[in-house]
Order: C-alpha cells, then sequence, then structure tokens
C-alpha cells in the first residue's frame, strides 16, 4: 500500500465508519459489489482484521459480501469500498485496472 492509497483508506474509515457519511445509494453499492465478486483482484483468502472492523464500522451491506475480500490492485477493503462515495475511491493508476472494474466510471 502506497502512502496516496494509505490516506485514501484512512479519509473513507473516518467518513464512513466515524462520521457515517460518504455513502453511495444501495443500488450503485450492490452493482459495485457484484463486479469486485467476479473479478480477479478480489482475494477472498486476504480476510484481516482490517476488513472485519471496516465491515462493521460501516455497517451496510450487500447480497454479495460473503464473496468480497481484499482488492489486490488498492488493498481496499471491498464490502466497505463498494458503498464509498467518489471522492473516497482510490483511482491512482487506473489504468492498471480491468476494464469491467466500475472504477472507470467515476
Ligand atoms: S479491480 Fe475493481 S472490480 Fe476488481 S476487485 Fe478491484 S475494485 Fe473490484
Amino acid at each position: 500500500m502506497n502512502s496516496k492509497q494509505f490516506k485514501s483508506g484512512a479519509k473513507a474509515f473516518v467518513e464512513m465508519g466515524i462520521l457515517k457519511r460518504g455513502y453511495v445509494p444501495q443500488a450503485e453499492a450492490d452493482n459495485r459489489a457484484k463486479v469486485c465478486a467476479s473479478c480477479a483482484h478480489n482475494k477472498t483468502d486476504r480476510i484481516s482484521l482490517m476488513l472485519t472492523i471496516m465491515e462493521a464500522l460501516v455497517g451496510k451491506e450487500t447480497k454479495y459480501d460473503n464473496a468480497l475480500g481484499v482488492c489486490d490492485l488498492c488493498e481496499c477493503v471491498l464490502p466497505a469500498l463498494v458503498h464509498a462515495s467518489a471522492h473516497l475511491v482510490d483511482t491512482t493508476h487506473i489504468e492498471k485496472y480491468p476494464q469491467t472494474c466500475w472504477k472507470h466510471t467515476l
């Protein structure tokens, strides 16, 4: 994780986890989660304490949460990331993301 990714994650942690804001509508989160669930960059074997904490703090769900782990490109906790507003989503090196990634729509 580089410093920009860390800052982006920290900002999302504060806004979504503590201030309870910065969420996209549920339908958009569901669509993003569906894409991530079938993406090769979704690493479900990287379940971590951070993932569990972020999921609990964000307090929002999608029906795909059981199929989500960590994105190995941005190191984001996907069950939380899919709910984040555009200003909280790191798009550094977006050219490395698959064309199917929803980040290209931001
Ligand atoms: S590359 Fe995009 S679609 Fe794939 S897991 Fe990461 S955020 Fe989700």
